[in-house]
């Protein structure tokens, strides 16, 4: 359920409010609204109304959230929530690129395309240190020795890090290097995972799994927010379906969905969806226009010679001329793009 406090509700209210739910049994996660304070109150107490709640002073209404996910859901919080990460503000105006290889190969490599996608536009660098592969003989990442290469790229560009973790005893390992934690497609029903990434208080990336309805993906995004970490990006990759010609389905229904019954920011991720570098632009102006906050999109500087995923990296110059191409369907969505702005401003 949620407590619905009055705009003028005073501090002690509201922390007696909490007290008395933790004495239920409940435990409190207070949500700042832009004019009110709302709890949520969770847990596996059954609720029986009236709780005796509705009359405590400051409080204006409780109302129980009929949806499994409870701090995700937009009953809870109906404002979009940003998250922050250093000046990167994603779920705001402004459309956010995460551009990089699909996996740290080398310094050279890394520091090449890093500089490449920042002077394109790009806040954020991806990069896979830890990689989930479908064959243990795959390429599996270059692991620490990834991540200081990740360290050193921020460093020399001042681009913001995300990178994936893969089970929760790298958790601390990955968050001491990274800005942003990714949980992978694969990884998205771990839950001890999701536990440990949430403790993290890293902002984490969250990957809709390859066969996972929305609610699955909101519970699994409930792991998180529960553990008191409201800092999380939804990130369609497309899904499993019966289509082989692409490696995947993108889920555009995915992103007003999702935004509908959440109100964490949404991230597209073309690259995984299509297998395809020549269908990312066109599905990234599908994902503007259907309300992403935020495109995901693998670039390599040689794709031909790339240890995974090359045949949907694309080029930086590529890249650089997917922003060109999505920039019309930002402003006509009233979204802005980093480097747009840069290029009219010229
Ligand atoms: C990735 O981003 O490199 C990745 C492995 O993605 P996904 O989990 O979506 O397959
Ligand atoms: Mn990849």
């Amino acid at each position: 359920m949620i407590i619905v406090m009055k705009q003028v509700a005073r501090d002690e209210e509201v922390l007696k409010v909490e007290e008395r739910l933790t004495e239920m049994g409940f435990a409190p996660h207070r949500i700042q609204g832009t004019e009110r304070v709302v709890i949520g109150a969770v847990g596996a107490q059954k609720i029986i109304l009236p709780t005796g709640l509705e009359v405590l002073p400051g409080v204006e209404k409780v109302v129980p959230i009929t949806a499994p996910y409870k701090l995700v859901s937009r009953q809870a919080k109906d404002t979009d929530s940003i998250v922050r990460v250093g000046d990167v503000e994603i779920g705001g105006n402004e459309i956010v690129f995460m551009a990089g290889p699909c996996a740290v190969e080398s310094e050279e490599q890394l520091l090449t395309i890093a500089g490449m996608v920042k002077a394109s536009g790009a806040q954020i660098l991806r990069g896979g240190a830890f990689k989930p592969r479908s064959s243990p003989y795959s390429f599996q990442g270059l692991e620490l020795e990834g991540l200081k290469m990740l360290d050193l790229a921020r460093q020399e560009t001042g681009l913001k890090i995300v990178t994936e973790v893969l089970n929760p005893q790298e958790v601390e390992l990955v968050a001491s290097y990274a800005d942003i934690l990714q949980i992978g497609a694969r990884n998205m029903q771990n839950f001890a995972l999701l536990r440990e990434a949430g403790r993290s208080g890293k902002p984490i990336l969250l990957k809709r799994g390859l066969a996972a309805t929305f609610e699955e993906w909101l519970m699994a995004a409930e792991y998180i927010l529960n553990e008191n970490n409201f800092q999380v990006m939804l990130c369609e990759r497309g899904i499993r379906t019966f289509e082989t010609s692409t490696r995947n389905t993108l889920d555009i229904s995915a992103i007003p969905q999702a935004k509908e019954l959440s109100h964490l920011p949404v991230i597209v991720d073309p690259c995984h969806a299509s297998g395809n570098w020549r269908l990312a632009a066109p599905l990234s102006k599908a994902a503007i226009a259907a309300g992403a906050d935020g495109l995901m999109i693998e670039v390599h500087n040689k794709p031909s010679e790339a240890l995974s995923d090359g045949p949907q990296s694309l080029t930086p110059e590529n890249f650089d001329r997917l922003i060109e191409m999505v920039a019309p369907i930002a402003d006509a969505v009233n979204r802005t793009i980093p480097q747009a702005e840069i290029k009219n401003s010229k």
